[in-house]
């Protein structure tokens, strides 16, 4: 049975036929420049490619540029769309509507659709994406919407509500819902699956830390807490985003440099984080690197962010009266050892020890910690893209 993943984006469509028979991705590409231009970058598992530069103005010709990669080009990897049983979307805000993955169908896009206020840049794009395929496929392939936030519906009101004014809360439902939500599941099931322990057993800490980061608490098998809030704004700093800052900062910013709401977005959203404090990149090893050359600036951007991520890690391990393992994840959180050894090295105080050989390896899935240490620490490479094709088979075979 194959299942086609999609990420669409406003102007982008990533893309993965996964073959769940043995859950390996057949083929992966990526569409860029929709409603600009137009070009599809697709590769096959053996290694054969496909590249090309085409007219699409919407993402209906996006999604006819992938069936002819998978279908008709030189990295051809299936003779038609038929034999793709169906399409899991991934969708970014679940609102406390979804609570879980679910079935596409008119009622499900419209409540999308009501989401986007929350998730201007996001849900309309997903939706684009299901629009596109609804149109190209019919109703003959069932899709699915697989959300980021679902996984954090468990969290109780004590974490997700925010001490404004309580109408605000009722009238418009700003509080925490938290992202990064089917790699938090995904590490989590992994990690309960590599201790041989029921995940409801553990008390679990995952620092997803990519461009975007977040760590969240799961207890109970369900998440208690995370560091993202209302939009993947919140948090700790990361590669363009502040993460929690004092709010009176940016009025105060807004009055002094006359900036607009949108203004204050953008500045908060891109221009800071890693990037606005090191002043050379977003990207984590231009930042190391810099740093090793003596840049001072990039060496603070290193030492704030790895201080906010092991306070939030403190944090947590207090909200659930301690935690039994810990995982890293995303592209730092995977590939950086050095950021590991400093937030491991400051939890010796609840017995957390490290080996230092298994902590150099990159990329892989590894425990770090000694046998000795009384909290388990590992490294769980994530793969959203595989969670969101179980969620769709599971959902598709009822
Ligand atoms: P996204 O949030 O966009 O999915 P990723 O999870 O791919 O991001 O993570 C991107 C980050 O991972 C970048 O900051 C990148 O520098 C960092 N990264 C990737 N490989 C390495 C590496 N070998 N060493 C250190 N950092 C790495």
């Amino acid at each position: 049975m194959k299942i086609f993943v999609v990420n669409a984006g406003s102007s982008s469509l990533k893309y993965q036929l996964i073959d769940m028979e043995n859950e390996k991705v057949l083929a992966k590409g990526l569409c860029e420049r929709i409603g600009v231009s137009g070009a599809i970058s697709h590769k096959a598992a053996d290694g054969r490619n496909y590249s090309a530069e085409t007219p699409m103005p919407t993402h209906s010709e996006a999604f006819e540029a992938v069936v002819y990669a998978l279908t008709k080009s030189e990295a051809k990897v299936i003779d038609s769309f038929d034999e793709i049983s169906a399409i899991g979307h991934r969708i970014v805000q679940g609102g406390s509507i979804f609570k879980e993955s679910c079935l596409i169908d008119s009622e499900v896009i419209d409540k999308i659709e009501q989401l986007s206020e929350l998730a201007p840049l996001h849900n309309p794009a997903n939706l684009l994406g299901v629009r596109a395929c609804i149109k190209i496929f019919g109703e003959k392939i069932p899709q699915v919407a697989v959300f980021d936030t679902s996984f954090h519906q468990t969290m109780p009101p004590k974490a997700y509500m925010y001490p404004l004014p309580y109408e605000y809360f009722e009238k418009y439902g700003v509080r925490k819902y938290g992202a990064h939500g089917t790699s938090h599941r995904f590490v989590s099931d992994r990690l309960a699956d590599i201790e041989g322990k029921a995940k409801k057993d553990l008390k679990i800490i995952t620092c997803h830390l990519g461009n975007g980061c977040s760590i969240t608490a799961i207890k109970d098998g369900a998440c208690l807490d995370t560091s993202m809030g209302f939009t993947p704004l919140d948090g700790f700093m990361m590669g363009t985003r502040s993460g929690t800052i004092d709010p009176s900062a940016l009025t105060y910013l807004a009055e002094k440099e006359n900036l607009s709401p949108a203004d204050v977005n953008r500045i908060c959203n891109k221009e800071s984080g890693m990037l606005g404090i090191s002043g050379v990149s977003n990207d984590n090893r231009d930042i190391c690197a810099a740093a090793e050359g003596g840049n001072k600036r990039a060496q603070l951007a290193i030492e704030m962010q790895r201080y906010e991520i092991l306070k939030f890690v403190g944090s947590y391990i207090a909200a659930m009266n301690g935690v039994d393992a810990i995982a890293f994840t995303g592209g730092i959180g995977e590939n950086d050892p050095d950021l590991r050894k400093y937030v491991c090295d400051n939890l010796t105080f609840i017995g957390v020890e490290i080996d230092d050989e298994m902590n150099k390896l990159r990329g892989k899935e590894v425990k770090i910690s000694t046998d000795a240490s009384r909290v388990n620490v590992y490294v769980i490479p994530t793969n959203e893209e595989l969670a969101i094709a179980r969620d769709t088979l599971e959902i598709i075979s009822k």
